[in-house]
């Protein structure tokens, strides 16, 4: 169920008391012989309040009958009053105060100084008329009757102002307590709505703390697993590429020579020259040094672009893209001398041959091989020494 606003209940309240007054002063005007005008107004009056309290009780109205109130009290109602109830000596100017209450509390904004003004202005004339022409106004037929009219309109416009100032207040009073229920409600409210914000804060930075752990572990995983594939592509004991890593660059650098016109690539095969016999001599431990230091030796003085990678125990291949046979044979014929002059223990002279061919209009295969044929070669013309496949 809707309630009603306090201003809709003031104006039923009023409705209420406007029917009881109108019957009840309709009742003692008749009993006092005030006439019988006096009297159908005041019930004319009373049956307009019960309309208007119908209204807005039942169907719920409160503009139209809160101006046709206002309208009717200030303007038919009390002015006749006035005049046919002895004015100013009559009970009508304590109503008149009742009244100016009754427009504060129903109207509002433009509409309550209009009707505001307006019954000023028609008390103002009453009173000029009183004033002016005292014939219009009818007196009481007695001193006793004028009394207790004026007892009665004083006590009831008293109680009226009473129990209206009570209602306001009281609802005054009960709106307060509820809106200090519902702020109280709110604040509890408020303080869940923190608690439970508080609460996600924490699970917030906890989830972003979890994001921080798996993009580090990621990373750590990438790190891994670039490590892995350095690890898989890479010779254990000389740390340049492994036969399978060095083969698959052969291929490539084969395949973008084939499709580059006027590409070169050079390829060269090393060995190392009586490596069994520095294993017997010096052990296998100084074999593997020896294998190292030729690995690193070779690496040192290759170019940027070049490629090396241990092709068998002793022996390396090595591809050097965009290279003739001349240039290559260079770089090779230059890790030859450097090799032969490193200073080993015992005054141990290792020496290096190798075989050098330049890609022509051949398979891969045949490549290998005839590098392969040229260190043979260069081991039977006495080692330490390049052979070349000329042009
Ligand atoms: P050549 O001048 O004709 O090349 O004679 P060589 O004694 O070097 O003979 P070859 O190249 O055929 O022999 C290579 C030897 O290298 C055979 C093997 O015992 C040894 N070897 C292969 N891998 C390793 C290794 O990882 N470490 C060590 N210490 N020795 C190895
Ligand atoms: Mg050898």
């Amino acid at each position: 169920m809707i309630l009603f606003s306090l201003r809709h209940r003031t104006l039923n309240l009023l409705c209420l008391l406007g029917m009881f007054m109108s019957f009840s002063a309709g009742i003692v005007n008749y009993l006092l012989g005030l006439g019988t005008l006096a009297v159908i107004l005041n019930v004319g009056c009373g049956v307009v309040t019960m309309v208007l309290y119908y209204l807005s009780l039942v169907h719920r109205q409160y503009e139209l009958p809160a101006l046709v109130c206002t309208v009717m009290l200030s303007f038919v109602f009390f002015p006749a009053m006035w005049l046919i109830n002895a004015g100013t000596n009559g009970s009508i100017p304590y109503y008149f105060i009742i009244n100016a209450g009754i427009i504060s509390l129903l109207l509002t904004g433009k509409k309550r100084t209009a009707i505001f003004s307006l019954f000023l202005a028609v008390v103002a004339i009453l009173i000029a008329v009183e004033n002016y022409r005292p014939q219009l106004v009818m007196g009481y037929s007695s001193a006793q009757i004028r009394y207790l009219d004026l007892s009665f309109g004083f006590i009831v416009c008293l109680l009226v102002n009473a129990f209206l100032f009570a209602v306001l207040m009281d609802s005054y009073l009960h709106e307060k307590k509820i809106t200090e229920h519902y702020n109280k409600t709110l604040a509890e409210k408020n303080r869940e709505i923190e608690a439970k914000n508080k609460i996600l804060e924490n699970r917030n930075a906890e989830l972003k703390k979890a994001i921080e752990k798996a993009e580090n572990l990621s990373r750590l995983l990438y790190k891994e697993k670039e490590k892995l594939y350095e690890a898989s592509i890479t010779d254990h004991l000389t740390n340049v590429y492994n036969k399978m890593f060095i083969t698959k660059r052969l291929k490539e650098e084969f395949e973008l020579t084939r499709n580059t016109q006027g590409g070169k690539l050079t390829v060269a095969l090393i060995d190392i020259d009586n490596f069994k016999n520095i294993n017997d001599l010096y052990g296998h431990v100084y074999g593997d040094y020896v294998i190292k230091r030729i690995a690193e030796t070779i690496k040192k003085n290759l170019r940027q672009q070049d490629i090396v990678g241990r092709f068998g125990g002793d022996e390396f291949l090595i591809v050097l893209p965009n290279t003739g046979w001349e240039e290559g044979c260079n770089v090779i014929e230059r890790i030859r001398k450097v090799t032969w002059e490193l200073e080993w223990k015992d005054g141990l002279k290792v020496s290096i041959s190798g075989g050098v061919a330049e890609l022509k209009n051949e398979q891969l295969s045949y490549l290998l091989k005839e590098v392969d044929k040229l260190l043979y070669k260069a081991k039977n013309k006495g080692k330490n020494r390049i052979e070349i496949e000329l042009a």
